[in-house]
């Protein structure tokens, strides 16, 4: 079974030609223009490959209700270009194929619950930390939806004493998870990029307190069986620990499943598929189009 997969990313759109069993067979990355530069470009790659069917894991925010007449949309994001853009559909009716549409997050969520990290969970949250937040979950081994769907990156945080910019920088919310941990907060709070802060910079700490802040709620109000932390930020090995100390601390005693009692090492865990977590689940996305 030969499958189309698109990773639509706000800064780059990662196509990919692959099986269902996740492998993948060609790739091609390009830049995310506007949607009249892109998206022929995108379908020109996937034109001839003799695909059945194209999932998509896309920036959003986007419209996952099957009844809405703008299913399949990116809908008000703050790349104004992409407003408003039927992305799915304009697969659909260029490929003639079915279209599989999630989240990005939700897409790699997928991918990992299925051949990741996360394989044996029927439920499970995916986390990027990068240049924006984004949360991803897995309920009875599906993506979750609800009203629009997950927006982990926004959730509100108490600040830290010892934040030298307790505010925050979200355009929305300033001091939500986005505007305190996101890797521009970082750079903004400290006026360098993470990666040249050394692993023993004060940042990491303060950056693991507010991840550790993320995962205790999430244990209280989701209870996903795993916590999966990818994306450019958690490349940063030292945080993992540290937050899995947070969040014990957190929670202070207050759960007692035998997941969060030790030391979480098999709990809050690095994706285990990589970066391919977005572009794999988004091939199973695919595959699921085509039931
Ligand atoms: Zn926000």
């Amino acid at each position: 079974m030969i499958l189309g997969a698109l990773e639509a990313g706000g800064t780059k759109m990662v196509c990919a030609v692959g099986k269902e069993d996740g492998t993948i067979l060609c790739t091609e990355t390009f830049p995310t223009l506007t949607p009249e530069e892109t998206l022929p470009q995108l379908i020109r790659f996937f034109a001839g490959k003799n695909v059945e069917s194209v999932g998509i894991g896309s920036f959003g925010p986007v419209d996952l209700d099957l009844a809405s007449p703008t299913y399949g949309s990116i809908t008000t994001t703050p790349k104004l270009a992409w407003q408003h853009t039927p992305i799915a559909s304009r697969f659909r009716d260029a490929l003639g194929v079915p279209v599989g549409f999630d989240t990005d997050v939700n897409g790699a969520a997928y991918g990992e619950a299925l051949l990741g990290a996360g394989r044996g969970c029927s439920s499970l949250l995916y986390v990027t930390v990068g240049t924006g937040i984004g949360g991803g979950v897995i309920l009875e081994g599906k993506p979750m939806h609800g009203m629009l769907h997950c927006e982990l990156g926004h959730i509100l945080l108490r600040p830290e004493a010892d934040d030298p910019s307790p505010d925050g920088f979200c355009p929305f919310h300033k001091g939500c998870l986005e505007g305190l941990a996101s890797g521009p907060a970082l750079e903004k709070r400290w006026g360098r990029p993470g990666r040249d802060l050394g692993p023993d910079h004060p940042a990491w700490d303060l950056e693991a307190r507010y991840l550790a802040q993320m995962c205790a709620d999430v244990i209280v109000t989701l209870s996903p069986q795993k916590i999966i932390l990818g994306g450019g930020v958690m490349h940063q090995d030292q945080l993992f620990p540290l937050i899995r100390r947070y969040t014990k601390e957190y929670l202070n005693g207050y759960i007692q499943t035998p997941e969060v009692t030790g030391g979480m090492e098999d709990y809050i865990v690095s994706p285990g598929l990589g970066d391919r977590a977005g572009i794999t689940g988004a091939l199973l996305l695919a595959k699921d189009a085509l039931k």
